[in-house]
């Protein structure tokens, strides 16, 4: 969470600080409305906001097409109306509110800074902010997921610029990461930090991970890095599972090439007689809970995250969990202080994965919706980025 500031003396006390002279700053700026009823995007002009005390308004500079902002326009997901989609975002920051003097991570913040931030703001004072989950928040507010009707409507990464509600945890991006090589952070790479948390991932265990999507990859690669002796990645993309090598797994295994018992049978060859320390769902597929069950030792975690849409059946010998003393959880959203350890890995672990090549492509904001075409055409890039 944001700290409040010490404004002793300070000659802006009661004032935004902005990165340029208020003369200078735009009166007003482009954002892409999507209209989940035609499922087109138009650029629309907005008034620049006035940030709260305890607000800020920051430059995009790069915002990335994930998954979820792909499914309204495929009609997957509905939104409630129109709205500015994308929540994978850094920037830099353009005016910030009197009370931000430090990022949640406690160092100084200025105007100029370049940031990313949660993505969602809690509200700090409901029954789930005070129950340890913000993420849970009974007004979470949720970038890239709020409508245009809310106020101020800047409230997506698809724009030039956008407005960071009270109860964002804002940090500086570390000086030796590009924005590509962060934007994802706040998204996959924190949900990520998130599930190794929740599973209680320690060094020399045996984990597998069944889907190599972004997440699957990020989650291989903090695997990786922690120390894990073993980790197979499982999906159905042979591409996918090439790449996952590349981000620390030391196994592979095609879901559907593999009979029924394949993936016990590779547990046992692969963690040992016992079974996979711990698991993590992230590839959004009911039936690999199944799958996944016979592969795991006794009193393992397993981790649920990628099944997110309504009706996700699946028939699970619930016995397995049961008798095996399985500690079976869910994963959505993160805490704030998960994006301090997704940004502090990336930044250690530079050079070591290709989390440069994240993103395959980029597009400037007025062809963004060539941007989303191209995402979905080009299922072999892990991210295409939007460029205000
Ligand atoms: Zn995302
Ligand atoms: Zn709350």
């Amino acid at each position: 969470m944001t700290s409040k500031a010490e404004q002793a003396g300070d000659p802006t006390q009661g004032e935004p600080r902005n990165d340029l002279p208020p003369s200078k700053l735009p009166a007003s700026c482009r954002g892409a409305v999507f209209d989940p009823a035609s499922r087109k995007l138009e650029l629309r002009e907005f008034e620049l906001p006035e940030p709260g005390p305890d607000e800020a308004v920051v430059r995009v500079v790069s915002s990335a097409i994930c998954g979820s902002d792909v499914h309204p326009s495929l009609g997957h997901r509905a939104p409630a109306g129109p709205l500015i989609l994308g929540h994978e975002i850094c920037g830099v920051v353009s005016r910030l509110g009197e009370n931000l003097r430090r990022d949640a991570a406690g160092g100084a913040l200025s105007p100029g800074d370049r940031v990313t931030w949660s993505v969602a703001a809690s509200c700090g004072h409901c029954f789930y902010c005070g129950d340890g989950l913000p993420q849970k928040c009974a007004t979470l507010f949720k970038y890239g997921h709020e409508t245009v009707d809310t106020r101020p409507p800047l409230n997506g990464g698809f724009a030039e610029y956008i407005y960071l509600a009270p109860g964002s945890a804002i940090y500086r991006i570390p000086d030796s990461l590009e924005f590509d090589d962060v934007v994802f952070a706040n998204c996959a790479m924190a949900t990520v930090a998130a599930i190794h948390r929740t599973a209680r991932i320690r060094a020399g265990e045996a984990v597998l991970i069944q889907g190599a999507g972004l997440l699957g990859l990020c989650a291989s690669a903090l695997a990786s890095a922690s120390g894990c002796r073993a980790i197979l990645v499982t999906d159905t993309n042979p591409d996918r599972l090439k790449l996952a090598r590349e981000f620390g797994a030391t196994h592979t295994l095609r879901v559907d090439e593999a009979g029924p018992g394949a993936l016990e049978a590779r547990a046992r060859e692969i963690a040992g007689p016992y079974g996979f320390d711990a698991a993590i769902e992230v590839c959004g597929q009911p039936r690999a809970v199944a799958e996944a069950l016979p592969a795991l030792k006794q009193g393992a975690a397993y981790v649920l995250a990628g099944c997110v849409f309504p009706g996700a059946l699946a028939e699970i010998d619930l016995r397995m969990v049961t008798t095996r003393l399985l500690r079976l959880s869910g994963q959505h959203n993160y805490a704030p202080g998960d994006l301090l350890t997704a940004l502090r890995f990336l930044e250690a672990s530079r050079g070591r994965f290709p989390f440069g090549r994240v993103v395959g492509k980029t597009f400037p904001l007025e062809r963004i919706s060539e941007a989303f075409d191209y995402a979905i055409a080009h299922q072999d890039i892990l991210r295409v980025a939007v460029k205000p």
